[in-house]
């Protein structure tokens, strides 16, 4: 079979894509002076350009293709539905059985109390559900002023109107009159950023306690729901202290505050456990989710939702007005199936666990002693390499990207996928990923560190 549209040359490509193609997160006119990377194949942990160019990708697509590229299982569950039954919807008490099966394999390998999902196709979908929920929640308990969300200063919940009213990124907000109201921020736990000269177990607590200062400040009565990413990942790859999460988890207890983990990221084994709230002992109410649920492979997302929140749903009745033509569609719920069956039969949340995570973690850390960088973060397959001017911006020296982004284009120039927010690195790849693979990653980025100190004078 002959395919003539990927066949063309690059430039060609190219041109089409900024004469027709607005990307999402781009600078358009920046990317029309220098025209698109383009990827035309990819297998393992590995991509090609158009150009032939092979490239380790350590950022697993988008953080999702925890699989890795080329599982004939995904892909032959896929077209076998699409040969079955392509579309039909879970509207109006009807339902088809990669949905149902789906459904039951999320309640096993979530944490135990979340039994029920609302399927989304995206995790922004999921974060907006999950705002419509938790205020229903709150309806139907006859409290319908408890209708705050409390979110996070540079968290990442997706790029609808609620998920980024949800994240905590000003630039976003500064476009189409953002955050959407019943929407507050308190500051993260950065501890490398915010914690001056506190222990991270003593910054831990002090970052918790900012929640503790919004909900008197608003009003415990006022307050529906927390949102946190048990590890922020877009905001940086930035690890909470071991003492963040549990204070956290007390004081929603505390005041009745529903707990929402979003787990789009960290779910899925990328941390070693099967979800973030496994690696730190949560018990969220809701659970916003998708990426990793089906390695990328077709769009899927969805809210796991606790046994306390459905039975509400449930017994005081009533329809929930939501939900999108495509919740639970049938080719992508095939593929999410496979992805779980293939992560679980295969024992890989475990291996990354046991074996890739710790060499992982030992390798990022080697890189620390790199005079170029000055702090490394990450758990499970997630590292941060936080990369230092003429000085530390621990020491209140704020960059302003220009190390990370030049550091990027080295990567991308010697056949590797990093990503930097702003002068952190980002790591993030498919769990697959084996110990040479990992060498490969590491002499790669090393290399690129080299290229970068060199060009700013800091070798
Ligand atoms: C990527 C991401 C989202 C948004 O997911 P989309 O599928 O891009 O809408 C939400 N939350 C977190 C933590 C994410 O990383």
């Amino acid at each position: 079979m002959t395919d003539r549209t990927h066949n063309r040359p690059t430039a060609e490509w190219q041109r089409l894509d900024t004469a027709h193609h607005l990307h999402p997160f781009t600078d358009y006119k920046a990317l029309a002076k220098k025209g698109s990377r383009i990827i035309t194949r990819a297998d393992g942990v590995y991509l090609w350009d158009s150009e032939g160019n092979k490239i380790l990708d350590g950022m697993a697509g988008l953080w999702c293709v925890n699989l890795g590229y080329g599982r004939k299982e995904l892909i032959e569950a896929g077209c076998r539905q699409l040969e079955q039954l392509p579309f039909y919807n879970n509207f109006f008490q009807t339902t088809h059985p990669p949905a149902v099966e789906l459904s039951a394999l999320l309640a096993e390998v979530t944490p135990k109390h979340l039994n029920h999902v609302f399927f989304t196709n995206s995790g922004s979908e999921a974060n907006d559900t999950m705002v419509r929920m938790v205020r229903r929640y709150w309806d139907l308990m006859g409290k319908p002023w408890r209708h705050t969300i409390i979110s996070r200063k540079n968290a990442y919940h997706g790029s609808t109107m609620a998920g980024a009213s949800l994240g905590g990124m000003a630039p976003m907000h500064a476009q189409g009159g953002l955050p959407i109201p019943g929407i507050e921020h308190i500051e993260q736990p950065y501890w490398y950023m915010l914690g001056g000269g506190l222990s991270p177990d003593e910054f831990g607590r002090k970052a918790a306690g900012w929640l503790e200062d919004k909900i008197n400040q608003i009003g415990p009565d006022n307050v529906a729901a927390f949102i946190g990413e048990p590890i922020q990942g877009a905001g940086g790859v930035i690890v909470p202290p071991e003492t963040y999460w549990p204070e956290i988890s007390r004081i929603c207890k505390q005041y009745d505050i529903l707990l929402v983990a979003d787990e789009v990221i960290c779910g899925f084994g990328r941390t070693g456990e099967w979800f973030g709230s496994d690696y730190y002992a949560l018990e969220p109410d809701l659970m916003p989710m998708a990426k990793g649920m089906s390695s990328g492979y077709l769009p899927i997302g969805g809210v796991m939702v606790s046994d306390r929140v459905v039975d509400v749903l449930i017994d005081k009745g009533g329809e929930f007005f939501h939900g999108f033509t495509y919740s639970g569609h049938p080719a992508a719920a095939a593929v999410a199936a496979e992805n779980i069956r293939v992560l679980r039969d295969e024992g890989i949340v475990d291996r990354v666990k046991k074996e890739t995570a710790p060499y992982f973690q030992k390798r990022l850390r080697e890189i620390g002693d790199h005079p170029l960088v000055d702090e490394i973060r990450g758990i499970g397959l997630l590292g941060g390499i936080e990369l230092m001017g003429d000085k530390s911006r621990r020491r209140g020296f704020e960059n302003d990207g220009d190390l990370g982004s030049r550091c990027r284009d080295y990567c991308f120039e010697n056949g590797l996928v990093m990503r930097a927010v702003l002068d952190s690195m980002i790591l993030s790849p498919p769990l697959v990923i084996t110990k040479s693979e990992i060498d490969e990653l590491m002499e790669k980025a090393g290399r690129c560190l080299d290229l970068t100190a060199r060009d700013f004078g800091l070798s």
